[in-house]
């Protein structure tokens, strides 16, 4: 990409494409532009049409999306379904009647299968069943990824998909009831020093393997994709390391400086065993994470104390 090129990314108040701004900012790409939900419905196809004819983008970050997790997505199948794949047709096709040069999608890795064997390997995608509760956003997400492909091999386009592992960082989401464990983890060791309680109850036996990204890392990876990748292929993106939610836990407690016991509840799910994605590829290609857990989640901490003084708790 060239530094003044037209870069659209669309869904940049989240987790990722936050991070995919600041990340090209820094590198000092100066011809960003974004739109609000409120600015632009994503899912109107004529208004995205009208907003592409206008600005006349070279590049796009793809990663908007209506996300959600488990009970969200079990809840609202039928909107997950629709709105992710209205996302994905109009923003694909209006970069393709546009003239876009390149396109970079975001799957996820749980849109694999659900027994897929680990580590997860690319070729896993469509090898295998789904997992029930969110099987409506994975095929609108595999769709996603389909239709980059299908105009590639079609239209000869550029468009490029990746599977990030499960991501933290800035703009994460705090919420106890529909957070993922290491956001939620966060919180429950502050509030417990805050409070001085003698214990924290972490959810699950404590003995399901995780693998943790920073959503820097992550819009580093995309960065680095759209200016060396050019393959129909989807690459995984991860950091090749896992950990046990009991060390998480273990870590994060050493970070917020809380000096309790940890209880764990072994009536709430642990959910999949193991989910870590190989990431051979992603190495060959010549990237590799850079922020260590220990770093992120220093940073992470830090990022929820702002947050705390934002809101004036
Ligand atoms: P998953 O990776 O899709 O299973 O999603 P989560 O990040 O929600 O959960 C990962 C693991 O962390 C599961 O084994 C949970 O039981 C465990 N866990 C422990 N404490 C918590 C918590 O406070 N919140 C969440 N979301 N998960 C927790």
């Amino acid at each position: 990409m060239e530094k003044d090129a037209k870069i659209y990314v669309a869904g940049h108040r989240g987790l990722v494409g936050s991070a995919i701004v600041r990340n090209l900012e820094a590198q000092g790409f100066r011809n960003l532009v974004f739109r609000t939900h409120a600015e632009l419905d994503l899912t109107d196809y004529r208004k995205v049409g009208a907003f592409f004819q206008n600005e006349s983008i070279d590049y796009v970050f793809l990663a908007a999306a209506k996300v959600g997790g488990i009970m969200a997505n079990s809840s609202y199948p039928a909107e997950f379904i629709k709105e992710n794949l209205m996302i994905e047709t109009h923003v694909i096709d209006w970069s393709y009647k546009t003239g876009v040069k390149k396109l970079l999608f975001l799957g996820s890795t749980c849109i694999y299968p659900k027994f897929a064997e680990q580590p997860i390997k690319e070729t896993e995608l469509l090898n295998g069943q789904l997992e029930a509760t969110n099987e409506a956003y994975a095929i609108a997400k595999i769709t996603g990824i389909k239709m980059c492909q299908s105009y590639n091999a079609q239209y000869g386009t550029h468009y490029i998909s990746v599977m990030p592992t499960n991501l933290y960082g800035p703009n994460d989401n705090y919420d106890y009831m529909t957070s993922h464990v290491l956001p939620a983890l966060v919180r429950k060791f502050y509030e417990a020093k805050m409070n001085h309680d003698p214990y924290v109850v972490v959810w699950g036996t404590g003995r399901p393997k995780r693998e943790f990204l920073h959503s820097d890392d992550l819009a580093d990876a995309c960065i680095y994709l759209m200016n060396h990748y050019d393959g129909n292929e989807i690459v995984n993106i991860g950091v090749g390391k896992e950990l046990t939610i009991r060390e998480l836990a273990e870590k994060v407690k050493e970070v917020i400086g809380y000096t309790g016991d940890i209880h764990f509840d072994s009536s709430k799910p642990d959910g999949t065993p193991r989910k870590i994605v190989d990431v051979t590829k992603l190495h060959a290609l010549g990237w590799k994470a850079n922020i260590s857990l220990d770093q992120g989640l220093k940073r992470t901490y830090q990022d929820f104390l702002n947050t705390l003084s934002k809101v004036g708790n």
